[in-house]
């Protein structure tokens, strides 16, 4: 993954003309920590995790990126979603830098109690490193608002009184922002409203497919579900399901969370995960992890629009595929942009200790994510470039003037 972010910057590097420097300067993380958990296991036995925090750049604003929990994070991909952080930050107008951080652990294979002691160790180890001005954790794959909230607690110990700037995607109750939890796939649904305008589509009834039914792949199928878009293929990682005349999003999360998987969901026909990408649909959202859509399968993709929820789902080889096609990439970058921008707006609220209701926050989120999309899309049209190009080549050239302006110190 650290590759493909590296040789799309260098892409987008040479088409802005930035000098040697300037590209030497955008391709390093400003800095990687590196941390090993020791951790009293419910057995009593002491095991050793290991966790990363990447600060990718910092020029625009404090650094700000998920922490993901799961047993195959490596260094090169929390390197790669950092630096993809601060381009997200850039393509949005706010004003972050990118970091990432990452443990390996498969959180569903340990307790609760295991769980906590990790997030806990793990905030200790990268404690000097963080903080509402430096970086601000938030949640990604196999972390919640709970985890989060032993963040803020965890830091608050350490400092002394309670510091709810210091990490995004907490709990309301503990200065949580209305709307954040289901604000990457909002975000993501205003860029798919947009790209339906700009391409004269009507957007009555469109099929849509979601791929991952976590966080941002469950919201995004019941928003497009409540908008009367009906879903017709859902997956997560237990399997996959195709309903050619809908699928109620909402039923399946409760079917799930009475214990069962979705791929047994009843209402629905089961099929190979794979198959997920194989369904002729309107719309498609990659939702679960990277290197989902490849050289490989990029081919059988019969969609009209593919909504990046995901972060990196789509290969650089898979691009020229998918272009051949003529299906319309809304990138990773812009389309799951709103939930660091509502983050945005949680600091904002918790560092001024003023909270907005949630229709405040949506109309907020709208304004940012349609700026955002028109941003790129005019961008795309003028320089005659994909949405991911025009994306990158927004973001990069935001960073590379902010670099500019500050000069390097000392
Ligand atoms: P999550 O852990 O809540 O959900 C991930 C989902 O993907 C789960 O349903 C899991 O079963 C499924 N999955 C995993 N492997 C799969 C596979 N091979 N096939 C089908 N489904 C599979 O995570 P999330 O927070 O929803 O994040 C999903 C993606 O969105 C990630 O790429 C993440 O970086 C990105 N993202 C998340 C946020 C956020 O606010 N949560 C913001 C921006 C980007």
């Amino acid at each position: 993954m650290w590759e493909m972010a590296l040789s799309r910057l260098d892409a987008t590097m040479a088409i802005l003309g930035l000098n040697d420097g300037m590209q030497k300067y955008l391709r390093e993380p400003r800095k990687i920590i590196e941390v090993a958990i020791p951790v009293k296991m419910d057995s009593s036995i002491i095991e050793i995790f290991k966790g990363y925090r990447v600060q990718h750049d910092t020029n625009r604003g404090p650094a700000k990126g998920g922490i993901r929990y799961h047993q195959d994070v490596t260094l090169d991909e929390i390197k790669a979603l950092a630096m993809l952080m601060t381009w997200k930050c850039a393509v949005v107008g706010i004003p972050f830098g990118g970091a990432k951080g990452g443990v390996i652990v498969d959180p569903t294979k340990i307790s609760i109690n295991e769980l906590e002691k990790i997030t806990r160790r793990y905030i200790f180890e990268i404690i000097e490193n963080i903080g509402p001005e430096k970086d601000i954790p938030a949640p990604d794959v196999g972390t919640n608002a709970q985890v989060m909230a032993w963040i803020l607690d965890t830091y608050s110990m350490d400092k002394g009184h309670s510091v709810p700037g210091v990490v995004t995607g907490k709990p309301i109750c503990l200065g949580g922002s209305q709307g954040r939890e289901e604000a990457t796939s909002r975000g993501c649904v205003y860029t798919i409203l947009s790209t339906l305008k700009v391409l004269g589509i009507d957007a009555a009834c469109l099929n849509v497919v979601v791929q991952g039914f976590g966080n941002v792949g469950s919201n995004a199928a019941k928003i497009l579900f409540d908008l009367g878009h009906r879903i017709i293929g859902l997956s997560d990682v237990t399997g996959a399901i195709h309903n050619p005349g809908g699928i109620d999003p909402y039923k399946v999360a409760d079917y799930i969370k009475s214990g069962k998987t979705l791929a047994s969901y009843p209402e629905a026909q089961a099929i190979g995960r794979e198959a997920i990408f194989e369904i002729k649909c309107d719309i498609l959202v990659p939702a679960a992890l990277e290197n989902q859509i490849t050289a490989s399968n990029a081919a059988k993709i019969k969609a009209k629009i593919i909504a990046e929820g995901a972060n990196g789902p789509v290969t650089p080889d898979a691009d020229p595929i998918l272009a051949g096609s003529n299906i319309f990439i809304i990138p990773d970058v812009l389309c799951n942009a709103g939930g660091v921008t509502v983050s945005y707006f949680e600091w904002v609220q918790g560092n001024l200790a003023y909270f907005w209701g949630k229709r405040e926050v949506n109309l907020k989120l709208r304004d940012i994510m349609e700026k955002a999309f028109y941003d790129v899309y005019n961008a795309s049209q003028k320089k005659k470039v994909d949405m991911r190009t025009a994306a990158s080549l927004i973001a990069v050239d935001r960073v590379a003037e902010a670099v500019t302006l500050r000069g390097i110190y000392p």
